[in-house]
């Protein structure tokens, strides 16, 4: 189904009008973690000034360890809900428990699907089953088949509106988190009708890192990238050394527009 035999077109996902996809160039932006109301909205803000169409935010968060901040839960998909009615911008979040699809996708206007959940079949059945488009990331050692095995999942439920997210696989490379595969990029949309988008800010871990690999993501062809915001990231309860600053949100910017002048 996810295959790019039988289909003649590209799909272009539609999230709550935002199209991802085509010939458009789409950024996602957001905090890594909901923790506040005012941090939210001000991350929004922030998004906004990025060039971003959709906020991103996590209220369940997966974390490593079971002692860190794990999100807020439902309230923090009501803090998002929110902020969708102040500024407009339609909310990707992720759902890591297949139990909680029905209650995250009641708020939500896309379903991210995190790197350690990617292989988790009753959950991606799941979010198949909810009706909302679903952002799947690719498994940290996941193939590009393996990853395109479980889009078969979700759209095997009826559900074509998925987008594909190369966020950094394990290698042996210790100076990023990740190491993001860029050449996945060109190869799942060689193997795929789905849209495929890049998140520099998990895959290097480090703010320093996000700009150039966003750039290299738009040069390669992606159809968008997801990145971390945040206000006052040294006091982010989760991921701060990687997200972007005020300062470096017009040069995201730029970098779309720029994209979406060539396309
Ligand atoms: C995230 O986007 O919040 C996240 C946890 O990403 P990943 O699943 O790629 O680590």
């Amino acid at each position: 189904l996810v295959s790019r035999e039988n289909h003649d077109s590209r799909t272009v996902v539609s999230v709550r009008g935002v199209p991802i996809g085509g010939d458009n160039m789409t950024v996602i932006a957001g905090p890594c973690a909901v923790e506040t109301p005012e941090q939210t909205l001000e991350a929004a803000r922030m998004a906004r000034a990025a060039g971003a169409a959709l906020l991103r935010g996590g209220a369940y968060k997966p974390r490593t360890s079971p002692y860190a901040f794990q999100g807020l839960g439902e309230e923090g998909l009501k803090i998002l809900a929110d902020v969708r009615e102040k500024t407009g911008l339609p909310i990707v979040t992720e759902v890591v428990d297949a139990a909680d699809v029905e209650l995250v996708a009641s708020y939500a206007d896309m379903l991210q699907v995190g790197t350690r959940n990617m292989q988790n079949f009753a959950l991606l059945q799941a979010v198949g089953d909810a009706g909302k488009p679903v952002l799947l990331k690719r498994g940290m050692s996941a193939t590009i088949e393996e990853w395109l095995m479980a889009a078969e999942y979700i759209a095997q439920r009826g559900n074509l509106d998925i987008v594909l997210c190369e966020r950094g696989i394990r290698t042996f490379e210790k100076a990023t988190r990740n190491t993001l595969d860029i050449s996945a990029v060109p190869v799942a949309q060689n193997l795929t009708h789905l849209p495929v988008i890049v998140d520099p800010s998990h895959s290097g871990g480090k703010r320093d890192l996000v700009l150039p690999l966003s750039r290299a993501a738009i040069a390669i062809g992606a159809d968008g990238v997801i990145v971390d915001v945040h206000p006052s990231p040294e006091t982010a309860l989760c991921d701060g050394p990687q997200a972007l600053l005020e300062e470096d949100l017009a040069e995201l910017r730029d970098l779309s527009a720029t994209l979406a002048t060539l396309s």
